[in-house]
């Protein structure tokens, strides 16, 4: 027997934990001190009570003879898929059928088990910085080359960088890329691509024959109108493109577990449906998300669980705000936040260095930009996700420091 040896070049300590461990580290040595965590992006806000009202409901159905649900249908049950269909797609002038969305435990999931579609001769692209699991879960795939330790990098990924210089936009590679994966609005850099820079994009992917991974993991936080909500806005987009779309960061579902991924049946490749083909990956490796959970996600749908989401939507965007204009006013160039719950600032030294000035001086945990990929390593992530007494004072400590 052999081993997947592809584990073995991962590279060292996933991001978060090594943020934990040194968080963990300073608060053993300083148990007076309550650093205010800014860091990971998770959600506080509890879950709306239209989507706790429909759990509830739920739990009491699965608990009754007559309505009781075994296993459901592998790709999500149709009052969810349908839901979606109309308020995520055709509300929005979107063409998108219910038949085209496969209801999943999450966008990580997805994002990761994608890879079961394509060869791994692919060349995959991917922004720098960007969401490690795009890049890790191809590293196992036996999609990368080899790991550059001196580099941080994959020997055969393109990487697109994003700087301040160019907008954060990705620019076209300058070689074949078979698989791109493109998120918008963007974690960690929290900037989103405008129509007319996605359409440069669906234009590439189909006259090269490529792929594009979408990530709208964000959609909810998106602002401004040249943004689009979904990549099928973009004429082209059914023919290149596959979709990820999650209930975490839309309506606190971290910890409940809900997303989906839109695949179009009009995205063919060497005379093969993709949508075909996903089907059968998930039907064969994925056996549904609760009844119950996918109650929940129907409610955030009903007018009630609308308003309530967007309620908790404006609370961080609030916050969001309050980050943005208080690193701005201590005199940091500030990017995002506008169409995400995710800022991106430059640091006067190395990320890492940064991070641990910050968690010393300011008792502020962010996430240092270098776990995101080298064009990370002089910007910091701090997350809108949290209490806004805490953003507040958090903000005033990094002025002051
Ligand atoms: N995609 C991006 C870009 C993310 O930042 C995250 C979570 O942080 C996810 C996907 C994961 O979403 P889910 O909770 O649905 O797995």
């Amino acid at each position: 027997m052999k081993i997947n040896e592809q584990y073995a070049k991962l590279p060292g300590n996933y991001l978060f934990s090594e943020i934990a461990r040194r968080v963990a580290a300073y608060s053993a040595e300083h148990p007076d001190v309550k650093p205010i965590r800014l860091g990971i992006g998770d959600v506080t806000r509890p879950l709306v009570p239209a989507v706790v009202e429909a759990m509830r409901k739920a739990v009491s159905e699965m608990g009754r003879l007559e309505t009781f649900h075994g296993y459901g249908p592998e790709q999500g049950y149709e009052f969810l898929r349908n839901a979606i269909a109309e308020h995520d797609f055709r509300a929005r002038g979107t063409d998108i059928s219910p038949d085209e969305i496969f209801i999943s435990d999450g966008a990580k999931s997805d994002c990761g088990n994608i890879g079961d579609l394509f060869s791994i001769e692919n060349k995959i692209a991917v922004c720098d910085p960007v969401y490690p699991v795009y890049v890790d879960a191809n590293a196992i795939d036996g999609r990368t080359g080899d790991y550059l330790q001196a580099s941080g990098k994959w020997s055969d990924v393109i990487y697109l960088p994003l700087t301040a210089e160019n907008d954060f936009v990705p620019e076209l590679p300058a070689s074949h890329a078979d698989l791109i994966y493109l998120c918008s609005p963007n974690n960690p850099t929290g900037t989103a691509l405008t129509r007319k820079q996605l359409s440069v994009w669906v234009e590439y992917a189909n006259q090269h024959g490529a792929v594009i991974l979408f990530d709208a993991a964000y959609e909810a936080y998106i602002t401004e109108p040249e943004v689009p909500h979904s990549i099928y806005e973009i004429p082209g987009a059914r023919e290149c493109a596959i979709e990820f779309r999650s209930f975490s960061k839309t309506a606190g579902f971290t910890g409940t577990r809900c997303a989906f991924t839109v695949v179009p049946k009009t995205l063919i490749r060497q005379g093969q449906s993709l949508h075909a083909m996903w089907n059968r990956r998930h039907t064969t490796k994925f056996n549904g998300v609760s009844y119950i959970t996918q109650r929940g996600a129907e409610a955030v749908y009903s007018q009630a669980g609308q308003k309530q989401i967007r309620a908790d939507i404006a609370y961080y965007q609030n916050n969001a705000r309050m980050i943005r204009e208080g690193l701005k006013q201590a005199g940091f160039s500030v990017y995002g936040g506008v169409n995400s719950p995710y800022i991106w600032f430059h640091a006067p030294m190395d990320s890492w260095k940064f991070f641990d000035l910050l968690l010393q001086k300011a008792h502020v945990v962010t996430t240092p930009g270098a776990g995101f990929g080298s064009r990370g390593r002089n910007y910091m992530r701090v997350t809108a996700f949290g209490e806004a007494n805490d953003i507040e004072e958090a903000v005033r400590r990094i002025t002051v420091m």
